[in-house]
């Protein structure tokens, strides 16, 4: 069975499940038409009451919740517990402002009669998630579409089933239908034959560039709207002027957080050379004091990583960069724990012919690059093929806002941590995928977003520049 959950800290397999059938497919299919039929004829305010209560729902299942995701992937607990924070805050977010949001606009037309956009949802909206934020992933696109009116069919990734399973329960515990989320154990072909079906109207996923071109080739292939959210190599640049104190107490933190397997993980801190040497020690200081262990421990501070395979790739990435000329400034030995750690690691000297230059490493391995101005800051930064997010520090926030906006990113936060929220726009440029969640831009990533002219009468005189053919005389 491909669904299974590894708790990572201990290598136990906890819970195997079995996959998906034609029969489920079919259902949810059917059951999920039904709802988008009965939403479409209902009005987004309606619905604002079931997704307060889903969000209190969260916050009673708390410490359930985190433990399925520690259990499933090894994230420290606490930090689970503030996933599930962040989704009962997207939850109330939507519910608070999604009719709002997505109130007719009049146009001002020189066309006869009122003009409006009205937006209507679209039909089924297939998601496919990651296990790195196991339930954040699922409620930044279950929100906003609950208040669309789209139903959702998700497929989870196959480590995470347990986060899965309890995600969904926690809909059905509430008053809203049942079909507002449907968890499949899919494989790649069920997903596929489910985009193809002509219920299903959007596809959003989230996950990696291999992953992301193949769903994305699916959606193409059956015209089917999409949103890519796909992986990050983030730069964190250190400008010359910037505080090193307030650099040193982040950056460790915006590479280590969830073992650092987030898309917006700071990847490249590529660091002024006034601040280059003094950076490196406090960053290898940071790195040091971690503490690696049971992440149900309040003490523990590093993670597992969430599998077997991910540790064994991030190890052979860092055996070939150093290979490959990069010297290893810290880090990269064992640690003598069943679980699957990786110590934290710096890496510094990586050359443009290094393939570290251009990989995502998704695990707890920071790559420092040393700059001579801000234009090769700016250069080295947009130098990859991926553009997700970004931090710049300087100790002038409008100098650091400027160079923010010369970084291809989707997102760039200026003298602070990345933190994502239901009004902030997520998403990213180039490789890193295309569409925006959360806010009023992910709210209406899967809307139909339809034009309604309404006269009280005919009226002939204002043709010319119109769609319909005038006199050529
Ligand atoms: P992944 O392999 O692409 O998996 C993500 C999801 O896609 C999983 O549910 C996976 O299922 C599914 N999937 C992969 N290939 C598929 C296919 N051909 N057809 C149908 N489903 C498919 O990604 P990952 O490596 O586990 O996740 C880490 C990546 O996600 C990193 O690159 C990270 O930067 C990126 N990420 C991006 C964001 C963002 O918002 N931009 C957020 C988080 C993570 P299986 O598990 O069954 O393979």
């Amino acid at each position: 069975m491909a669904y299974k959950t590894i708790n990572p800290y201990t290598n136990e397999v906890v819970k195997e499940y079995p996959n998906a059938t034609t029969d489920d497919i079919q259902k949810a299919l059917t059951v999920g038409h039904q709802l988008f039929k009965q939403w479409e004829a209902d009005k987004p305010e309606n619905r604002s009451g079931q997704l307060h209560e889903i969000a209190k729902l969260f916050r009673k299942h708390s410490d359930q919740l985190a433990k399925a995701m520690v259990t499933d992937m090894g994230k420290l607990y606490r930090e689970a517990q503030g996933e599930v924070e962040l989704c009962a805050l997207i939850a109330d977010y939507f519910a608070d402002h999604g009719a709002q949001l997505l109130a007719p606009t009049k146009i001002e037309t020189v066309a006869t009669g009122d003009a409006q956009i009205k937006k209507h949802p679209l039909g089924i909206l297939m998601m496919v998630e990651p296990w790195n934020f196991p339930m954040y992933q699922i409620m930044r696109g279950f929100a906003p579409n609950f208040m669309v009116g789209n139903p959702m069919i998700l497929k989870h990734a196959s480590n995470t089933p347990g986060s899965a399973v309890a995600f969904e329960d926690v809909i059905k515990e509430s008053s809203a239908p049942d079909a507002s989320l449907q968890n499949l154990f899919l494989s790649y072909d069920q997903v596929s034959e489910i985009i193809a079906d002509s219920r299903v109207q959007g596809v959003a996923l989230t996950g990696s560039e291999r992953g992301g071109r193949s769903v994305a080739k699916a959606a193409g292939e059956n015209l089917k709207k999409n949103t890519m959210e796909l992986g990050g190599t983030d730069a964190f640049v250190v400008l010359d002027d910037a505080d090193i104190d307030s650099v040193a107490d982040i950056a460790w933190r915006a590479r280590l957080y969830n073992a650092g397997q987030v898309c917006t993980s700071s990847k490249r801190f590529i660091v002024a050379a006034n601040l280059y040497d003094q950076f490196l020690a406090k960053l290898k200081e940071n790195f040091a004091n971690v503490k690696p262990g049971d992440p149900m421990d309040s003490q523990t501070t590093l993670a597992p990583m969430n599998s077997k395979r991910a540790k064994d790739k991030l190890q052979s990435q860092v055996d070939e960069a150093i290979e490959a000329g990069a010297t290893l400034y810290y880090g990269n030995k064992k640690i003598d724990l069943p679980g699957q750690f990786f110590q934290p690691t710096i890496l510094t000297d990586i050359k443009k012919d290094n393939p570290a230059y251009s990989e995502e490493m998704f695990g707890p391995v920071a790559q420092v690059y040393k700059v001579n101005s801000e234009q090769e800051a700016i250069d080295l930064a947009n130098d990859s093929d991926l553009g997700l997010g970004g931090i710049v520090f300087s100790g002038d926030p409008k100098r650091g806002t400027k160079v923010a906006s010369r970084i291809e990113t989707g997102m760039v936060f200026v003298n602070n941590f990345m933190t994502s929220l239901p009004d902030l726009p997520f998403g990213g440029v180039k490789n890193s995928g295309y569409g925006r969640e959360m806010s009023s831009l992910g709210l209406n990533a899967f809307v139909n977003e339809q034009l309604i002219v309404t006269a009280d009468k005919p009226n002939m005189d204002n043709l010319a520049g119109g769609l319909v053919a005038t006199d050529p005389e």
